[in-house]
């Protein structure tokens, strides 16, 4: 596996695996990589002859109070990680090395991102559509590989590679978790031991939801009350927000008839963590 820096690299490789007729599978993280990444970099590579994984902390998608100066980083482990799940580049730019001082093009869509963690972190899917834009021109991939865990993340992707007619399948990846049920994030690290306890309250109510809409209730309003309920009990933990939304345009539904998301945003302390599932009737 090769370790590059530079845009001009990557595109070297790019252009030798398409004059060779490989496809190529690109898998798009910030470092710190963990076993959700793992899965997303194993499925890519199973898929294609060649993956370009991306460990870029994109600058542009932080907002001003948001963790940009702290986010972890670890190559050396990344490094080890990625190959050893069977990627060939670690592409891992400088911010210099992506963006322009001067640049006026960005990549913006609505609606979708009006919602959820787009209406709580201004700009934040402008960062994501305009640096994942960059990857897909700079990687060329005939695959895109997503987690499931951001789940308006790939509901966007996956709107503006139809919106754009970019040549790429967008593959959504199920959500990896820790053996307590939370979901593993780089983001976890931040958590002290206490916080990290109290951190399961998320998946466990949302477990607790898809048992409920199992018996049969169909009524969102109930849905949000019970998880709200359920993390209510829990001290270190405020909500951000508790949705039940259509799961490709993610705008809020009342009664449930098909397949919707359930997406969670919760503080435990001062850590913002997400969680979602899909529930299909
Ligand atoms: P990040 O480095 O947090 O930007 O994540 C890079 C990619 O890995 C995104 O597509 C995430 O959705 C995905 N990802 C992060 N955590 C998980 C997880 N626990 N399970 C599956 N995919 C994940």
């Amino acid at each position: 596996m090769e370790i590059l820096h530079s845009i001009s690299d990557v595109k070297k490789y790019v252009k030798r695996f398409k004059s060779e007729g490989l496809t190529i599978g690109l898998v798009p993280t910030m470092g710190y990589l963990h076993e959700g990444h793992k899965s997303l970099i194993e499925k890519a590579s199973s898929e294609n002859d060649r993956v370009i994984v991306s460990d870029f902390v994109n600058p542009i998608q932080f907002g001003p109070n948001e963790d940009l100066d702290v986010y972890p980083r670890d190559l050396e482990h990344d490094a080890k990680l990625s190959e050893s799940a069977g990627a060939s580049i670690l592409f891992n730019p400088e911010p210099s090395e992506m963006y322009f001082d001067d640049a006026v093009t960005f990549v913006n869509s609505s609606e979708i991102t009006d919602v959820l963690c787009g209406a709580r972190r201004p700009g934040h899917f402008r960062g994501v559509c305009t640096v994942v834009t960059k990857l897909f021109n700079i990687a060329c991939p005939d695959k895109a590989y997503f987690g499931e865990k951001d789940a308006q993340q790939l509901a966007v992707i996956k709107r503006m590679v139809r919106d754009l007619n970019f040549d790429i399948e967008i593959v959504g990846c199920p959500i990896i978790r820790e053996e307590d049920g939370l979901a593993k994030s780089s983001r976890n690290t931040y958590l002290s031991p206490e916080e990290r306890k109290a951190a399961t309250v998320l998946s466990r109510s949302l477990n607790n939801a898809r048992e409920i809409l199992k018996t049969g209730e169909r009524d969102a309003d109930k849905i949000i009350k019970a998880i709200t309920l359920d993390i209510e009990k829990e001290p270190l933990a405020k909500i951000d927000y508790v949705e039940v939304v259509d799961s490709l345009s993610l705008k809020s539904v009342s009664k449930i008839e098909k397949s919707v998301l359930i997406p969670i945003a919760v503080y435990i302390g001062k850590i913002r963590l997400i969680d979602n599932f899909t529930f299909n009737i």
